[in-house]
């Protein structure tokens, strides 16, 4: 197994360092990212562990993205940093995606699924239920059934896992390794996951929207005045939210040389992981090793 770190489009949010930490001011806009794995594994092809913004969304972004959102967050629309772009940049085939993994629905996570319609899509059974149920306005503008023009390829997850570190049900994926599992991280959406992936003997867990901002994750937790809101804004259990965060705090104290933690949307930590600016897409793989890459099969 080879892991691959790719942001799938940067936000640049209203408010600033008020959101990000690092913007000059609260008048210019910050930067978040969209971390996403592309993970090379021994025998079931390439898996792709979110997938960000999508072409679709690059190139028609009112007829998939809410404009509240689009106001709010004013994604940085450029095609090179979708999945598909950096997966034929790496040089490897789109069509060795065989299996997609979500850790929700939002639109910020779902929008490079229509980019790859052959893939088999595993999420809780929870989300898609909830989000196709658009329920409320926010339901509305975060989770866009325009994206999901492959839905029946999706297979979902219920209730049927085993227990990993703290965290119960932990799923085992139907045609994937176990080295890979969707963690159930109920709060930010009634069917939020991490997914966690064992490689080099050592697990990594995209914690996905379970936290926003890396210093949240400290034994003396902060959080930007502005991640916090938006959290709370979009947060479906807040309870359930609060009791994940303390448990992944937890882990990563006692199990911090075992598992590295890390979210979706904070580029310190996407920049620590991937060994390059957020802004760059992935490189082309120049060494053999990698079975998946074109030219080494
Ligand atoms: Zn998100």
């Amino acid at each position: 197994m080879r892991i691959h770190h790719l942001n799938c489009v940067s936000t640049c949010p209203l408010g600033g360092h008020l959101m990000d930490g690092s913007a000059r001011s609260m008048l210019e806009r910050g930067k978040l990212t969209c971390h996403c794995l592309l993970l090379e594994t021994d025998a079931d092809g390439l898996v792709l562990i979110d997938t960000g913004f999508g072409l679709r969304d690059v190139h028609a972004p009112r007829t998939r993205l809410s404009g509240f959102f689009l106001a709010l967050v004013k994604p940085e629309f450029r095609e090179e940093m979708t999945a598909i772009r950096q997966i034929e940049r790496m040089g490897f085939d789109p069509h060795d995606v065989r299996h997609i993994v979500m850790s929700h629905l939002d639109f910020d996570h779902a929008g490079g699924l229509d980019d790859f319609p052959w893939a088999t899509v595993h999420l809780l059974a929870d989300e898609q239920h909830n989000a196709m149920a658009q329920r409320t306005w926010m339901d509305r503008q975060r989770f866009r059934p325009q994206q999901w023009s492959c839905r029946d390829r999706w297979i979902t997850y219920r209730d049927e896992g085993e227990r990993w570190f703290g965290f119960a049900q932990a799923q085992s994926l139907r045609g994937l390794p176990p080295e890979i599992l969707l963690v159930p991280l109920i709060g930010h959406t009634l069917g939020h996951a991490g997914i966690a992936v064992r490689c080099a003997g050592r697990w990594h867990l995209l914690a996905a929207d379970a936290y926003f901002y890396f210093a949240e994750m400290d034994p003396h937790p902060r959080c930007t005045p502005g991640l916090r809101f938006y959290q709370w804004m979009l947060e479906k259990d807040r309870r359930a939210r609060l009791e994940n965060q303390q448990r992944l705090r937890a882990l990563r104290a006692d199990h911090g040389n075992d598992v590295e933690v890390f979210c979706s949307h904070d580029v310190s930590e996407f920049e620590r992981l991937a060994g390059r600016p957020a802004g760059i897409p992935a490189e082309r793989l120049v060494d053999a090793g990698s079975q998946w890459a074109s030219g080494h099969r």
